[in-house]
């Protein structure tokens, strides 16, 4: 049975993956910062939930007592402003939560990680090109991409693979937040507001979590042992 993590477990991508994989038969862990957040996404899926920030150190070290198989570093977080008008706590606290989350999170599971094992970061279109108002998230995904291209080379000769995981819009409550943002700062319905979102898409919808949930499941199989440091483009052509 393999041992997997998903970070950010409580809500959207991250509970549709801890729930396929739990589904599948594997131990998952699922950690965040609201635990019953948590034992929703568990429903009684048998899966452990351990309460963590994973900006905080010494919280995200405590994950790892025992070896994953199969960590998902999801957790993330992202609100729109102009640069012009953040505040340096803002941009500090979207770099903590995208990149220094993901950099904790792999650090510490690299510490007593066997071969085989998978390191998979939660991306973002927004790490293969920029848009307006959400530049502090792009520079952090850009960031997550970046620490998955470098790593994937340096764990390669441990039999380990790193990769990142890069969805468009996708429907959660993040995806949910953005609609409302745009709605709110052009005057318009939430509807509209997601088909201006999509309007970059070529399949102009949405994306499901369960499209991401397959490509997560693809880079954790061992049919992926040699997809390495890859950036999987989950945007129906987008990018
Ligand atoms: P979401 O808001 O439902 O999920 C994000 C999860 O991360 C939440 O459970 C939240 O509580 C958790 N989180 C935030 N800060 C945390 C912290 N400091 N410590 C621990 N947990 C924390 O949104 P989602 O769409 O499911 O997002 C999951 C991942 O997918 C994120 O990394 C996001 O950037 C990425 N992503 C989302 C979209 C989208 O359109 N929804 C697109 C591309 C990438």
């Amino acid at each position: 049975m393999r041992r997997i993590l998903v970070t950010g477990g409580g809500s959207g991508i991250g509970r549709a993956i801890a729930q396929a994989f739990a589904d599948d038969g594997d131990a998952v862990t699922i950690s965040g910062r609201r635990m019953e957040a948590l034992e929703e996404t568990n429903g009684g899926r048998g899966m452990t939930c351990v309460a963590c920030d994973v900006t905080e150190e010494a919280q995200v070290a405590a994950l790892f007592e025992d070896p994953f198989d199969v960590v998902v570093a999801n957790a993330g977080a992202g609100t729109p402003m102009k640069l012009r008008d953040m505040p340096l706590e803002q941009w500090q606290s979207i770099i903590d939560v995208n990149l220094t989350g993901t950099f904790l999170t792999f650090r510490a599971a690299l510490q007593n990680m066997q071969k085989g094992g998978r390191l998979i970061a939660m991306a973002s279109t927004a790490s293969l090109q920029g848009g307006p108002n959400i530049s502090a998230y792009v520079a952090a995904k850009h960031g997550v991409l970046g620490l998955v291209r470098a790593l994937a080379q340096e764990v390669a000769r441990d039999g380990i693979t790193c990769n990142a995981v890069c969805p468009g819009f996708v429907d959660t409550p993040m995806g949910d937040a953005a609609a409302e943002g745009v709605a709110k700062r052009f005057g318009i319905s939430q509807e509209e507001a997601v088909s201006r979102i999509v309007s970059g898409n070529p399949m102009r919808r949405m994306i499901e979590p369960a499209e991401v949930v397959a490509a997560v499941r693809f880079l954790a199989s061992s049919e992926a042992s040699m997809v390495n440091g890859h950036a999987l483009s989950v945007s129906g052509g987008e990018i």
